[in-house]
């Protein structure tokens, strides 16, 4: 094939592959394949096939990953996902991503090149831990670690990662075997379908930063305490709310969200004026910088917030993780080819959701594509994205892979 030229893939057979993957693990509209059951593994056979069919080598490492790699040496880009999906998930999450990969894969191998490799990534959904599978294979997580981890009904990854060997032959496989990783995703969020556009390149997926604040007054009789004379922690909560909306607004940006997701209240009765109550928040934002001055300045308004009503405040710290930028040649690749495709329907985005790319970017030049989710719905049988949204994003992919590192 012509260096440069885009590959000849064939939307119509990824689209059909797609409806087929849809059956297996089929619940109504939606999909059952928990990572290692029996859907998840009958998924991953039907696939290594297709990848034998397509003249790529089918190997699984021990972790279930399960990798198509193209004949040849030097290494080549990866593009795939995963195809393990919630309890009850959609048809797309995950999958769509493979079967990109899968589709371009063979679309090269029959126009005689470049050499691309899929994946399908495992346990991204969270049966033992969540991006299980990209984690070990990135090396963020120890394989000791990973093996412990168990499932709800006290199943270890250990003993579940044993049907690995089902899906095909055994293999490691490193991530010194690829140039760099491409995941396509459907966005599983309303932005892009919100505003009638079709594609998203990201450019970084949000960090996190969370805390749980405890404000401590006094609990009293709710007829006899005059208000001058309350220390109602429930205030306390209340005021640093709206305060915090107000603090937040010259700071934020259309990608910032904030979440006050979890209340409690003690003693939670509707004749005592409450002593303790706690509130969870959790900030997103794919910038550091932004993520650190947003909790400073939560904090600064819980203390102010407790100082005014009296109130005595403790903070105890939650999960945090830091935001994971893609790479900006590949992020420059995509946005050029997004532009040719869909003019005036992309934008730059950030993935408020974690992803495999979160892992694979610690070994690997990474990018993310983003397809619309109709209506903002994911993790739900009604998920859904237009078939020519999906075409879309396909070609714009390979458009953009002969300008990849
Ligand atoms: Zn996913």
């Amino acid at each position: 094939m012509q260096a440069g030229r885009p590959i000849p893939v064939n939307p119509a057979r990824m689209l059909a592959e797609l409806d087929e993957l849809r059956t297996i693990g089929a619940v109504g509209k939606g999909v059952s394949r928990l990572a290692f059951s029996g859907a998840d593994i009958a998924a991953r056979i039907w696939l290594a096939g297709r990848m034998r069919a397509a003249g790529l080598e089918a190997v699984v490492d021990p972790w279930g990953n399960l990798f198509g790699l193209p004949p040849g040496e030097g290494p080549c880009l990866l593009i795939g996902s995963h195809s393990d999906t919630q309890p009850l998930g959609g048809w797309l999450d995950g999958i769509y991503g493979v079967a990109c990969g899968l589709e371009i894969a063979r679309a090269a191998r029959e126009a005689g090149g470049p050499r691309i490799a899929v994946v399908s990534f495992q346990d991204e959904e969270g049966r033992f831990g969540g991006l299980t599978g990209s984690a070990v294979w990135a090396g963020a997580m120890e394989p000791e670690e990973a093996d412990r981890l168990s499932d709800a009904e006290g199943i270890t990854l250990a003993e579940a990662r044993q049907r690995a060997q089902e899906i095909a032959d055994i293999g490691e496989v490193s991530p010194a075997q690829f140039a760099a990783y491409l995941e396509p995703h459907i966005e599983q969020g309303p932005v892009l379908d919100r505003a009638g556009e079709t594609l998203g390149v990201v450019e970084a997926i949000a960090g996190v930063r969370s805390l749980t604040l405890t404000f401590s007054g006094e609990a009293n009789h709710a007829g006899t305490t005059p208000m001058h004379l309350r220390r109602d922690a429930v205030r306390g909560l209340y005021n640093f709310a709206a305060a915090l909306d107000t603090a937040f607004a010259p700071l934020v940006t259309d990608r910032t969200v904030w979440t006050l997701g979890r209340i409690a209240v003690d003693p939670n009765a509707p004749s005592i004026v409450p002593g303790t109550a706690s509130v969870s928040v959790q900030i997103r934002d794919p910038e550091t910088a932004r993520l650190d001055r947003l909790m400073a300045e939560a904090m600064g308004v819980a203390e102010h917030t407790a100082l005014a009503l009296e109130l005595d405040l403790s903070v105890s710290q939650g999960f945090s993780a830091d935001p994971v930028p893609m790479d900006p040649r590949m992020t420059e690749a995509l946005a050029e080819a997004a532009g040719g495709i869909a003019p005036g329907r992309w934008r730059r985005m950030s993935s408020g959701a974690l992803h495999d790319a979160t892992h694979v970017s610690r070994v690997l030049p990474t990018a993310m594509l983003f397809v619309p989710s109709i209506g903002g719905i994911s993790h739900n049988p009604d998920e859904d994205t237009k078939r020519a949204d999906l075409e879309i994003g396909l070609l714009a992919l390979t458009e953009a892979i002969p300008h990849l590192p």
